[in-house]
């Protein structure tokens, strides 16, 4: 019955497929997904090695360059035995047929990435092939927003022998570049010190292996893996918060090797005091060495990371497109990668060059998300001192003209410049209902037509706050 029990097989690896599938769609945005990774097509699965394809050589490159290490990650976390993946350029005309997965698929070069690490030397093996080869040091761009982890995370990679800080613990919103640290990291350690044994994996694998040592009884084994290494890397740590038993796990851990004087070092999307659902004792412990915050990145990092990435994919194109896109894509970095990545494939699609206006049309979607939004606070803050009243006064009950009125100039530009609704600016203006801010809105349009220095004050903050 071998030919059923491989069956059995490939339906179980197309479910994690149409998994991966949708999470890449979920993860990136429709755009992203339909221009890039609808057409990723699973080629076979071998010995915990997947082989999917795309049609053309540019796609398989920018997805490789671009989207190869989430969808790897996102594989490992669908199916525990996966270990690599690669992409290769489908063979033209080849019908598309189904997934010739394990025994049956003849050996590909890629064949030698181990299995669960057993041994010191399995894990080394497994940590180079667990590092995205793209993210070093040298791929790294400085900016001050990410200069002092850098740094941190340099001055941890070549220490010798005596430890600079224990733990390193990095932290930073999404698509700052933490991981890509920790794997530069990764990185140097091997190549400076072959001898280290260096172990990385993502808090949520920590747990997910320390779950199925339990269920196994090799907690033992679990133990000693973690406790030999030389240096530990541990990402997006928050992925723990109120699991208890796995952090009281990686809490004996971390003592261990912080006694044994052992490298840890750590990443989160908040600093170590903010992580709720933490205990106390390891919200402190993660705070006991270095903590560096990566900050949102400014306009020249961002345009550096845009240059950078173009010289190294070889790409020729107007340098104008890359300032607009770095002033206008201002979320994060893996933004605007993606950003630059869906431009170039529209651009190879339709086989012409980029212009400004196809990169307006493409990124349409993406450009509203990352407009810059005005908050209500900051209509009342500008409306306050261009008044000369205190901030107070917008939420306070007073009906007196000298605070009315500016009041009533804030509400109305909270209308005309964000996006909230009546009620919400209501509330945001110390719990008035809906109808006091309709009957401001109207008050300040009328008086508007009226009032010429009141008009001009307007248009003043307008401006003010528009940019
Ligand atoms: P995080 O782990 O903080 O969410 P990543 O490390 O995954 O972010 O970074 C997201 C993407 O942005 C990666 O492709 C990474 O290479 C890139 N990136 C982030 N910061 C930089 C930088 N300073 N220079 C070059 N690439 C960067
Ligand atoms: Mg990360």
């Amino acid at each position: 019955m071998a030919q059923q029990g491989q069956e059995q097989i490939a339906d179980l690896y197309q479910d994690a497929w149409r998994n991966i599938h949708q999470r890449l769609r979920h993860e990136y945005g429709d755009a992203t997904y339909n221009s890039w990774l609808k057409n990723v097509e699973l080629d076979r699965v071998q010995n915990g090695h997947v082989v999917m394809t795309l049609p053309t050589k540019f796609l398989r490159d920018w997805v490789i360059n671009n989207y190869a290490n989430r969808i790897r990650q996102i594989w490992m976390m669908e199916a525990e035995e996966i270990q690599s993946i690669d992409i290769q350029v489908r063979e033209a005309n080849a019908a598309p047929a189904a997934p010739k997965i394990a025994a049956t698929a003849p050996p590909t070069p890629q064949n030698n990435v181990q299995q669960m690490p057993d041994s010191d030397s399995e894990m080394q093996q497994s940590l180079i092939s667990q590092l995205d080869p793209r993210f070093t040091f040298e791929n790294f761009v400085v900016g001050k927003s990410n200069e002092l982890a850098h740094a941190a995370a340099r001055r941890v990679a070549e220490a010798k022998d005596n430890i600079p800080f224990n733990p390193l613990y990095l932290y930073g919103g999404v698509g700052l570049g933490k991981t890509h640290l920790m794997h530069a990291i990764g990185h140097a350690i091997a190549a400076n010190c072959p001898e280290k044994k260096v172990l990385y994996l993502s808090a949520e694998k920590f747990m997910y292996r320390f779950i199925r040592a339990l269920r196994y009884k090799d907690t033992m084994n679990f133990k000693d893996q973690f406790r030999s290494v030389d240096v530990l890397m541990i990402d997006d740590v928050q992925f723990i918060s109120g699991k208890e038993s796995t952090q009281e796990e990686f809490f004996h851990t971390f003592n261990a090797l912080v006694d044994q004087n052992h490298q840890i070092i750590i990443s989160g999307d908040r600093s170590p005091t903010d992580l709720e659902g933490m205990e106390e004792r390891m919200r402190s412990r993660l705070g006991w060495g270095l903590v560096a915050d990566i900050h949102p990145t400014d306009y020249e990092l961002r345009l550096g990371i845009l240059q950078s990435k173009v010289e190294q994919a070889e790409i020729d194109i107007d340098h104008r497109i890359l300032e607009f896109l770095a002033h206008r894509i201002t979320s994060n970095v893996r933004e605007l990668e993606g950003a630059l990545n869906r431009v170039l494939a529209y651009s190879d699609l339709v086989g012409r060059a980029v212009t400004l206006e196809s990169t307006q049309e493409v990124l349409r979607d993406l450009l509203r998300a990352n407009d810059r939004r005005t908050t209500i606070e900051e209509i009342q803050k500008k409306v306050a001192e261009h008044f000369n009243i205190r901030m107070s006064d917008m939420h306070s009950a007073r009906r007196a003209r000298a605070v009315a009125r500016p009041r009533q100039v804030a509400m109305y530009l909270a209308k005309q410049l964000t996006n909230r609704s009546l009620p919400e600016i209501g509330r945001k203006f110390g719990g008035r209902d809906h109808t006091t801010v309709m009957h401001a809105v109207k008050q300040i349009d009328k008086l508007r037509g009226e009032d010429i220095s009141l008009s001009e004050d307007i248009e003043l903050l307008r401006r003010m706050l528009e940019t």
